[in-house]
């Protein structure tokens, strides 16, 4: 039994998108400075670092991160699919639509595109693969028990194809009573090679702040 994360650490120089302020974590008092204790100043937009999207980071009026409960964010059967893409291209519904994800919670998209987080961060944002509105639809319309999507990349909108990314976030949001519960979206995950059959629950743990629609995440697997 093993415990891990599949949320990168936030750091300054973390890959963030280009319209959003870089984080800045400031260290505050320093015992090496002569002060009693060490503190830290941290200043981050809540779409920085792996992080969960909410209805309402679309939709005004539309439920917020901080009003989810912890059984919301808990998922004992989470599956991570493999489907490999390369820059600007897109998971389409004919990548998914042949496999039976009955009994599945939580669906993360692993597209292998993580290698650049690190190795090439300028890639990493501006070549990002993203998810079709079709493919989210399809998902909403078929399996009413996923409740969440993740995926290994900046973002699920394609930063080259910025329209279908933003109706891919408003398919996942909308409230449409044939669809179900909208959908939360894990953008920025680490995935690394862990295998999908040892992935026992996955546990998603917002920063608690009060009325903000998406927040940075911390996202702890178990494995078996
Ligand atoms: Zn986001």
């Amino acid at each position: 039994m093993q415990y891990i994360t599949l949320s990168h650490q936030l750091e300054e120089n973390s890959p963030v998108h280009f319209n959003l302020r870089k984080p800045k974590i400031v260290p505050n008092s320093q015992i090496t400075k002569g002060d009693g204790y060490n503190s830290f100043i941290i200043t981050a937009e809540n779409h920085s670092g792996t992080h969960i999207d909410a209805p309402g980071h679309f939709i005004e009026g539309g439920k917020t991160i901080s009003e989810y409960q912890p059984y919301e964010l808990i998922y004992g059967n989470p599956l991570i699919l493999d489907v490999r893409k390369g820059p600007n291209e897109i998971i389409e519904l004919q990548d998914i639509n042949e496999i039976n994800l009955n009994h599945v919670d939580c669906l993360l998209f692993r597209t292998g595109f993580e290698v650049y987080h690190d190795e090439h961060p300028e890639k990493y944002l501006t070549q990002n693969p993203g998810i079709s509105p079709e493919a989210v639809y399809w998902i909403r319309q078929n399996f009413q028990g996923i409740h969440c999507l993740g995926i290994d990349t900046i973002s699920m909108s394609s930063y080259q194809n910025p329209e279908p990314g933003r109706q891919a976030h408003l398919n996942a949001f909308m409230d449409d009573e044939k669809l179900g519960k909208p959908l939360l979206l894990i953008e920025d995950m680490k995935l690394g090679s862990i295998k999908t059959e040892e992935l026992d629950w996955v546990m998603v743990v917002p920063w608690q702040i009060k009325g903000i629609d998406s927040a940075p995440c911390t996202v702890i697997a178990k494995l078996s």
